[in-house]
């Protein structure tokens, strides 16, 4: 069976885990969280890199900072994961979706100003497959309407647009590390803070509301309770784990690539004679290969197209069932205009296996398994 996704591990992960365990330190904010805090600010070019518990925390740390009171209103897209819209209405604030552009499967950028009325504070960008949504445009929207803009960059870590890391273009920016994305911690993810005004909140609200950073940096001789904030440090062990791939990120990335590259030059005809759909890179973005899909025809195609994949060895995956036909999206938030592209898409769309170490004889055995069923 060829799976869908193994969680990478980079080279020394033992070695760096036991190291953090001889230190007596396990608990967040050692050796190895600073390592790559350090490695991600000097990476991307972020003025402030903390490392949390997980992408889903990240966010909901990005929505705190943004000091919405009730009645406050986020836009973002409905092709997404919960947890994008669950950090929202966790910072007390309501979710208006907006529908996605069928090309990059990224929030329109046309549609977002129809969706602004006077309860707007910030918009929410999901860079989906690792692939940027038109930033020039949404930071023109945010700017004219005041509104705070949050990158969902989960799975963006090693992207850019126009040459500028993803996660470091708007206020916030949110990166993943579950054992699904391109670099892994098991859990865990990343907060970049690219207004320095905002460090010193973003550290009090991570370490359960306390000043506990500046006290550890001996900026104040004691520490204090400042103002709401929860627990948002991953353990050392997760970090050092993560260390070890962060050694060897370009090295994990150009693997993707290939794998990504072959599956691109292998299905082209397909897509040239209309059978599928391959993802669109616009030119101004580069990728990290953090998905490869396709598109085919409707939902009944993709199902049956998994299951016959499924028994001949090769497991594949759907994505996101909109957050506005959702339960909680009925219950919590809004569609703004008219859902055009965000259902339909969604249910045409099929992900192949995609991880680092993806043999190339296991690559071409998904490629020679898909062409087969789709003659
Ligand atoms: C993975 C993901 C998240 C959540 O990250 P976790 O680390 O699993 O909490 C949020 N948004 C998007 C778009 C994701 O892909």
């Amino acid at each position: 069976m060829i799976p869908f996704n193994v969680p990478p591990a980079g080279p020394g992960a033992q070695q760096y885990i036991a190291e953090a365990i001889a230190s007596h330190t396990i608990c967040g904010d050692g050796v190895f969280t600073k390592k790559c805090n350090e490695w991600m600010e000097q990476k991307f070019g972020a003025k402030k890199v903390l490392l949390t518990t997980s992408g889903s925390t990240a966010l909901d740390m990005a929505m705190l900072l943004c000091d919405f009171e009730k009645g406050d209103e986020v836009i973002l897209p409905s092709y997404t994961f919960s947890s994008t819209a669950n950090s929202v209405i966790l910072a007390g604030a309501t979710p208006v979706f907006v529908d996605i552009r069928p090309d990059t499967m990224n929030i329109d950028e046309q549609k977002i100003e129809a969706a602004i009325t006077p309860h707007t504070k910030a918009v929410c960008v999901v860079h989906y497959a690792g692939v940027a949504c038109e930033m020039d445009t949404i930071l023109a929207i945010a700017k004219k309407h005041g509104l705070k803009v949050i990158e969902d960059a989960a799975q963006g870590v090693m992207s850019t647009y126009r040459g500028m890391a993803l996660g470091t273009i708007g206020d916030f920016g949110c990166y993943s590390f579950h054992e699904t994305k391109n670099y892994s911690m098991g859990e865990g993810g990343a907060i970049l803070i690219n207004d320095e005004t905002m460090i010193l909140r973003a550290e009090i609200i991570r370490e359960k509301g306390t000043n506990r950073s500046q006290y550890k940096r001996g900026q104040v001789d004691k520490y204090t309770w400042e103002s709401f904030g929860d627990s948002f440090l991953p353990s050392e062990l997760n970090a050092a784990y993560l260390w070890a791939q962060l050694t060897v990120a370009d090295e994990i990335n150009e693997d993707r690539l290939r794998t990504w590259e072959a599956y691109d030059a292998a299905l082209s005809d397909l897509a040239a004679d209309g059978v599928i759909e391959q993802p669109h890179v616009p030119e101004e973005c580069v990728h990290n290969a953090h998905m490869y899909y396709i598109k085919v025809r409707d939902l009944d195609t993709r199902t049956s197209l998994f299951e016959r994949m499924k028994e001949k060895g090769v497991l594949t995956a759907s994505h996101y069932i909109p957050l506005h036909s959702a339960p909680a999206g009925l219950k919590y938030g809004r569609f703004a205009g008219e859902d055009v592209y965000t259902t339909r898409e969604s249910e045409r769309l099929l992900r192949l296996p995609m991880y680092y170490g993806l043999s190339g004889e296991d690559r071409e055995t998904v490629i020679r398994t898909l062409r087969e069923l789709i003659a």
